[in-house]
C-alpha cells in the first residue's frame, strides 16, 4: 500500500475512533485512490489527503422548539461544509434520532466525491439534526424547521451553501425552511435550498430524480453485460422517496420491484410495486409518519415479514435504498446465495466494508456515491433554473438527468481502466470524483 495513504488511514482510525462511519468512508475512498496518489507525488507535499478529510468548516447550533402542549425541547443542529473547491457547498439535511457528528461527517465526505462525479459545479456538505420527526404534528414540524433555520440562515446562501433534503426532510420541511429563510433575509433568494415545491422555484423531476437516476445508471451496467432491464426482478429496501422513484421508473421500463421494507419488516409483492395505485400508496405511507410497512401488506394482500429484511429473496438485481450499512456480512451471504447478479447500492454507504469486498468478489457491485448522484445532480439543475429565473420542462430535466448518469458511469469506467483496475465501478467512482477535487485544490493553493 502507498505509504502516505496508509499513514493517513491509520491516523484517521486513531483520531476518529468514535466516528466509525467516517472511518469507513475515508478508508473506502483513500484505498480506491491509491493509484492516483502513486501517480501524483505532489499530493503528499501539499498534504492533500489530510486536507481533504478535514472539513473546511463544521458547526453545530442550538435548536429550541415548542411542542403542541407548550413544552419546549432542545436539539442539536449540524452543518458540515466539507469541501468548496469546485462549487458552493451542496448536500442534504437529515433529521433523524440517530444523527451525531460521525453520521453527518461520513455523509458530507461522500458528498464531495458524489457531487464532483456529476460533472456539475457543486462542493460537498451535509447537515441535519438529532430531531426525531416520527409522530410529530405538522405544526411541530413547522416550528422545528423555523427554529432550525434561525440557527442556520447566516451561514448559507445561493453562492455559499445550498442545503436540500435527506432522510426526514422532504418537500414539506424544505417549504418551512425556505419560508423562514425568506422571512429572516427579507429577500427572495430561492437558490438557497433545493427540493422546493413547484410554486416557488422547485424543479420538475427532482422528487423522482434519485430513483430514476439509479435506474439510468443500472441500464449502463446491464448494457455492459449485454443484458436488459425488461423482465428483471429487483429486490429493494426502504419505502421513502428513493424507493418510490425506483419503483416508478422500473415499472415504466418493464422491470418489477418485489420487496420494499420499513422499520417493522418487509413485504413481498410477487407482481411488483408496479401499478400507479401501489406506487402512489408509498407516498401516502411516507406522509403518515407512522413508518409502518405492514399497511402495504394489508392493503394489497401480500405477505409481510415482521422484523425481517428482504436480503436473500430471489431476484436478479439487489438495490438497498434505506440507509447506511443496511447490508452486513450475513446479509451479503444471503444475497449471493439468492442468485442475484447485480448489487446496486442506492442508499449512502449501504454496505459494511467487509460485506462490500465479499460482494465485489462474487457479483457486479455499483457504489452508492455514483448510483444515487442523480438526486443532487437534479438539485444542481434546480439551482440553474433558479438563477435563470425560469423552469425547464419535465422532459428537459429528465433528459439531462439521464445524460448525467451516463456521464457518471462513463467516467467511472474510464478512471478504473486508466489505473489498470479493469471493470471496477467502486474504485472508478472514487478515482474520478477525487481527481477533479484534488486538481481544483492544488490549483487554488494551500489552505
Ligand atoms: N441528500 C441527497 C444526497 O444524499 C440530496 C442532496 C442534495 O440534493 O443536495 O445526495
Amino acid at each position: 500500500m502507498n505509504d502516505y495513504v496508509k499513514r493517513v488511514i491509520e491516523s484517521t482510525k486513531t483520531k476518529y475512533a468514535h466516528e466509525p462511519e467516517f472511518i469507513q468512508a475515508v478508508e473506502e475512498v483513500l484505498t480506491s485512490v491509491e493509484p492516483l496518489v502513486d501517480a501524483h507525488p505532489e499530493y503528499e507535499k501539499y498534504d492533500l489527503l489530510n486536507r481533504i478529510i478535514e472539513p473546511e468548516r463544521m458547526f453545530t447550533f442550538r435548536v429550541v422548539w415548542m411542542d403542541d402542549n407548550g413544552q419546549y425541547h432542545t436539539n442539536t443542529g449540524y452543518r458540515f461544509q466539507f469541501n468548496g473547491a469546485i462549487g458552493p457547498y451542496k448536500g442534504g439535511l437529515r433529521f433523524q434520532k440517530n444523527v451525531y457528528p460521525g453520521i453527518i461527517k461520513f455523509l458530507g465526505f461522500e458528498q464531495i466525491f458524489k457531487n464532483s462525479l456529476t460533472g456539475l459545479p457543486i462542493g460537498g456538505a451535509k447537515g441535519g439534526s438529532d430531531f426525531d420527526p416520527q409522530g410529530k404534528s405538522d405544526a411541530e414540524i413547522m416550528r422545528f424547521c423555523q427554529a432550525f433555520m434561525q440557527g442556520l440562515y447566516r451561514y448559507i446562501g445561493p453562492d455559499i451553501d445550498v442545503p436540500a433534503g435527506d432522510m426526514g426532510v422532504g418537500g414539506r420541511e424544505i417549504g418551512y425552511l425556505y419560508g423562514e429563510y425568506r422571512r429572516l433575509k427579507g429577500a427572495f433568494e430561492n437558490g438557497v435550498l433545493t427540493g422546493k415545491g413547484m410554486s416557488y422555484g422547485g424543479s420538475l423531476i427532482r422528487p423522482e430524480a434519485t430513483g430514476y437516476g439509479a435506474v439510468y445508471y443500472l441500464l449502463n451496467v446491464l448494457d455492459h453485460f449485454g443484458d436488459k432491464l425488461e423482465g428483471k426482478v429487483i429486490v429493494a429496501s426502504g419505502y421513502g422517496n428513493v424507493t418510490w422513484g425506483l419503483c416508478k421508473k422500473a415499472a415504466q421500463l418493464g422491470a418489477k420491484v418485489v420487496t420494499i421494507s420499513g422499520r417493522d419488516g418487509y413485504i413481498y409483492d410477487e407482481d411488483g410495486v408496479s401499478t400507479d395505485e401501489k406506487i402512489n400508496y408509498l407516498l401516502e405511507m411516507r406522509a403518515s409518519t407512522k413508518g409502518s410497512i405492514r399497511d402495504y401488506a394489508e392493503k394489497f394482500n401480500v405477505p409481510f415479514f415482521p422484523g425481517e429484511k428482504p436480503w436473500g429473496v430471489n431476484g436478479d438485481i439487489v438495490m438497498p435504498c434505506a440507509t447506511q450499512n443496511e447490508v452486513g456480512m450475513k446479509e451479503a451471504e444471503k444475497i449471493v446465495a439468492s442468485g442475484a447478479k447485480y448489487y446496486i447500492e442506492v442508499s449512502n454507504m449501504s454496505t459494511e466494508a467487509a460485506a462490500q469486498a465479499y460482494l465485489k468478489d462474487k457479483l457486479t457491485v455499483a457504489p452508492s456515491k455514483a448510483v444515487n448522484a442523480g438526486g443532487v445532480a437534479t438539485s444542481a439543475l434546480e439551482m440553474c433554473q433558479n438563477s435563470e429565473r425560469m423552469s425547464w420542462t419535465a422532459e428537459e430535466v429528465d433528459q439531462r438527468l439521464e445524460d448525467i448518469m451516463d456521464h457518471i458511469y462513463q467516467v467511472s469506467v474510464e478512471a478504473a481502466e486508466k489505473y489498470g483496475l479493469g471493470y471496477d465501478l467502486v474504485a472508478g467512482a472514487n478515482l474520478a470524483g477525487f481527481e477533479k477535487v484534488a486538481e481544483a485544490m492544488v490549483e487554488q493553493g494551500v489552505f
